[in-house]
């Protein structure tokens, strides 16, 4: 069986304005050789302009987060379809801050996987446990859980990815060591071969939570690992073409 294709995305959350797309085309500059897939998910106002500035680069772009619906009277949202129109081909759904801050529960999170891919978009559906979670020893019961119940059955034989980030890594400088991030991310690839058979093994698995140049190696060389999710570090070119070429 071969290994799924690594993935590297840049999420950059609520940050960036016109003038921070010199830093997504120093990314796309600075890529020599790929070993993966390498992405960026600025905030919805810059996708498609992203998209324009990336043409032609290896250099994909993805949202941060999409409706459930279609479209309609959903004053504010962004649909997966809207997204694939303004040049995204990824989507993040389920991030933690999209859990904690806007109640999304797992079903929410499957619903819009399942409009990702209804909309031609290639979802990346975040799990992660909390520390009180973790130091319960209920980590491995609660990521599986959640990787259980966010992924549609939509998602058979389609691309997708999973990215595995502890809520108390994200944006702190703290990571699980790299066994733990190992256990967990075969705890993650066991479930996927049990939902999805033999396509499970080729489903990327991310690792997702203060990921930086110093601690990108090791890293994304641990068992499992399919790449990373890069919050803070994708906001500058260097910091992240380093993680980019640590694959
Ligand atoms: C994230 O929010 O997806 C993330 C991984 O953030 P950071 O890299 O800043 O911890």
């Amino acid at each position: 069986m071969t290994a799924p294709t690594p993935l590297i995305a840049g999420n950059w959350k609520m940050n960036g304005l016109a003038a921070s797309l010199d830093e997504a085309k120093a990314v796309a500059a600075g890529i020599s050789r790929i070993a993966g897939r390498v992405a960026l998910c600025p905030p919805a106002t810059l996708v498609e302009r992203m998209s324009r500035a990336l043409a032609g680069s290896a250099v994909l772009v993805g949202g941060q987060d999409c409706s459930p619906e279609a479209a309609g009277a959903f004053t504010g949202d962004i649909s997966a379809q809207m997204l694939a129109d303004a040049g995204a081909s990824l989507v993040i759904v389920g991030h933690s801050e999209r859990r904690a801050g806007h109640g999304e529960t797992d079903e929410i999170v499957a619903a819009k996987a399942r409009a990702a891919v209804r909309g031609h978009l290639e979802p990346i559906v975040c799990v992660g446990e909390t520390l009180d979670q973790r130091q319960a020893g209920d980590a491995l019961k609660v990521v599986t859980g959640q990787v259980r119940e966010s992924l549609p059955r939509e998602l058979d034989r389609m691309a997708f990815a999973v990215a595995y980030e502890p809520v108390w890594a994200i944006g702190t400088g703290l990571t699980p060591t790299t066994p733990e991030i190992e256990e967990m991310h075969r705890a993650i690839r066991a479930t996927l071969v049990e939902l999805f058979g033999d396509d499970g093994a080729k489903v990327p698995i991310l690792y997702g939570g203060s990921v930086k140049p110093s601690n990108a190696a090791e890293i994304l060389h641990a068992a499992e690992v399919g790449g990373a999710l890069v919050g803070g570090a994708s906001l500058k070119a260097e910091d992240f073409l380093a993680i980019v070429n640590a694959l």
